[in-house]
């Protein structure tokens, strides 16, 4: 039987970092993938994800998103690939809002450059924008977007260039813990050991960590992409932030400026509000009636971008009922480490989450701060 010092189980967006960070590391490392390399069948798929600091969710992210932020730059540096485009964001909404209240919380106890503006000024400044006059905005430089597939399929490289042995199309059927302190996973292609497992597992964590028993919901999630009236020009990415805007029902929608050329569109889409489902059961058509509440759900703030309906997707959200991630030791299993319920905003911090994955798998310990990601925090006891 094959034996690892460490198997990786799912190569999505936070497997594929781990693997690249543990094989920097000089560990000897099997990769085990479902499908195949930067697929489309996960979370990690769309074309591009927001990235910011400001962050409205808690404060406590900011220092995991100032260390992903030299990450991404080294990750753009060692495999040449365009992964991340800092255009700047505005988050838009009323003062009390999360989207506002909690950026500029987060803003203020980092000391994190950043601009509030008035509605007159956000539609003077992004002239696409069209908030209400009892509407602010946080500005911040440091927002932008990063690139998904590009970031998995670079990843994925530098773990095979470091010598990592990555197979796709390999599902995990099982794992457990030996006696003797490490790991045994089976596949439908066979069985290895490993002194370390560390399992990212995406929207089927449910069905591999059973056994946290953290009540996780997987939830549907459609992107959309629109051609604006009058073209994508005003929507040109050296002109235009990514944005977040939260209604006075609590509504969150975000986009993209318009990243992929004049054909491309502009990419929006709901933060939450999805719809539960399985990785079996999910829809993955994209109905007329979806099309027509986003179109109508942007006519009030902007307005000129459901000229023309493109093409949408579906993707999956495995959310905690927090709302924050899950990162940590398996309580019961120290020779195993878990990475899952990014809750819709895990990709901004992949390659933080790859060195933290890395430190835990190899010293047991991490010195970034993952207090607020412990599966046996109390948010995540299961109801009876
Ligand atoms: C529509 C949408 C928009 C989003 N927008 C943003 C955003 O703007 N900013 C942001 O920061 N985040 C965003 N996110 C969240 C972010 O994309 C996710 O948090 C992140 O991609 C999760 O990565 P992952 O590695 O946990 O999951 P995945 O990338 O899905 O990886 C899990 C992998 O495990 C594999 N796997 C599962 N079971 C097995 C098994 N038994 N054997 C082998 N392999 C297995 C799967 O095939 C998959 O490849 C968004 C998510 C969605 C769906």
């Amino acid at each position: 039987m094959a034996t690892y010092d460490v198997i990786v189980v799912g190569l999505g967006g936070m497997g594929s970092a781990a693997a690249a960070h543990l094989a920097a590391r000089g560990q000897q490392v099997l990769g085990l993938e479902r499908f195949g390399p930067a697929h489309d069948r996960g979370s990690s798929h769309g074309g591009s994800r927001i990235t910011r600091q400001s962050y409205f969710e808690d404060p406590a992210y900011v220092p995991l998103l100032l260390r992903a932020y030299e990450l991404w730059d080294q990750l753009a540096d060692d495999s040449g690939a365009d992964v991340i485009t800092l255009t700047g964001g505005v988050f838009l909404g009323r003062p009390d809002s999360l989207t506002v209240a909690g950026s500029l919380r987060a803003a203020r106890e980092w000391g994190l450059p950043h601009e509030l503006l008035d509605a007159g000024e956000i539609r003077r400044r992004f002239p696409t924008l069209t908030p209400a006059e009892d509407e602010v905005g946080l500005y911040e430089t440091a927002a932008g977007f990063v690139r998904p597939e590009v970031t998995v399929a670079a990843h994925l490289a530098l773990a095979g260039q470091r010598g990592a042995e990555l197979h796709y199309d390999e599902p995990v059927t099982g794992w457990s813990a030996t006696a003797g302190g490490g790991v045994r996973v089976r596949t439908a292609a066979g069985e290895y050991t490993a002194g370390q497992l560390v399992v990212c597992p995406g929207a089927w964590a449910p069905e591999l960590l059973a056994d946290l028993d953290v009540p996780f919901t997987v939830e549907r999630q459609v992107m959309y992409w629109f051609q604006p009236s009058g073209g994508v020009g005003p929507y040109a990415p050296d002109r235009h932030p990514i944005y977040i805007h939260e209604d006075a029902e609590g509504t969150q929608v975000y986009g993209f400026p318009a990243i992929d050329g004049p054909d491309g569109g502009a990419k929006v889409a709901f933060f939450r509000h999805g719809s539960p489902c399985s990785p079996d059961t999910i829809d993955r058509e994209v109905h007329p009636a979806e099309v027509a509440f986003m179109a109508e759900h942007l006519a009030a703030v902007l307005p000129t971008l459901p000229g023309r309906y493109l093409t949408a997707a579906t993707c999956m959200y495995t959310t905690t009922p927090d709302q924050h991630f899950v990162i940590a030791q398996h309580p019961r299993h120290p020779a195993v480490t878990v990475a899952c319920g990014f809750s819709g905003h895990g990709f901004k911090f992949v390659p933080v989450v790859g060195e933290i994955l890395a430190d835990l798998a190899t010293t047991g310990t991490t010195k970034h701060p993952i207090a607020l990601f412990d599966p046996r925090r109390p948010a995540l006891e299961a109801t009876p």
